[in-house]
């Protein structure tokens, strides 16, 4: 084999380096004794792409978005916490949450419906909700919902559990709240 075989040789084995493994060129042109530059050259001539770089695997223990989200899922009522609210509490972009939440849900290390609020209004309503005892459309009227009582039941129908109000209807109280239900029936 002359040197222009071995060249050959040499230079076959260069661009299965380039184009199998993530090695940086620099080892690269260290390792075939030659310039950064006549490695970035080399790559332009062949037209060669180089394989990206794998990220290191996400996994919710090192990554911190999730350790804030699992923090926060394990506060009482978190399902009812909106999509908007989680984003600002870690100052996240738009999308960058929607990744850690699906695989945080998919591995059932958060309630199904964390995350899935799309309302603030609602996450104001709930808070009243869980937290005073108002009848369920004076709740409504503070955060400006016409009817409450519908969005509970059309969150209870897609599986948010929502629990019994606190406020119980006794009495002529509760005759004239059924009365009213029956009216708008
Ligand atoms: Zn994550």
């Amino acid at each position: 084999m002359g040197i222009r075989g071995q060249l050959r040789e040499v230079e076959d084995q260069l661009i299965k380096d380039l184009k199998e493994t993530t090695v940086p060129s620099q080892q690269l042109a260290k390792k075939y004794g030659v310039s950064k530059q006549a490695i970035f050259n080399f790559i332009h001539r062949k037209g060669i792409t180089r394989p990206k770089k794998q990220e290191p695997e996400h996994t919710e223990k090192k990554c911190l978005i999730c350790q804030s989200l699992l923090r926060i899922a394990r506060k009482p009522h978190s399902d009812f916490i909106c999509y908007q609210t989680l984003r600002e509490q870690l100052g996240l972009q738009r999308t960058e949450l929607s990744s850690h939440l699906s695989l945080l849900r998919n591995k059932k290390l958060v309630p199904q419906k964390f995350g899935r609020l799309f309302s603030k209004r609602a996450e104001l309503a709930y808070r009243i909700y869980f937290e005073r005892r108002l009848p369920v459309r004076t709740i409504g009227r503070q955060v400006g919902f016409k009817n409450f009582y519908s969005v509970i039941q059309r969150h209870k129908a897609s599986g948010w559990d929502v629990p019994p109000p606190h406020f119980k209807y006794y009495g002529t109280e509760r005759r004239s709240w059924l009365k009213k239900r029956r009216k708008k029936q």
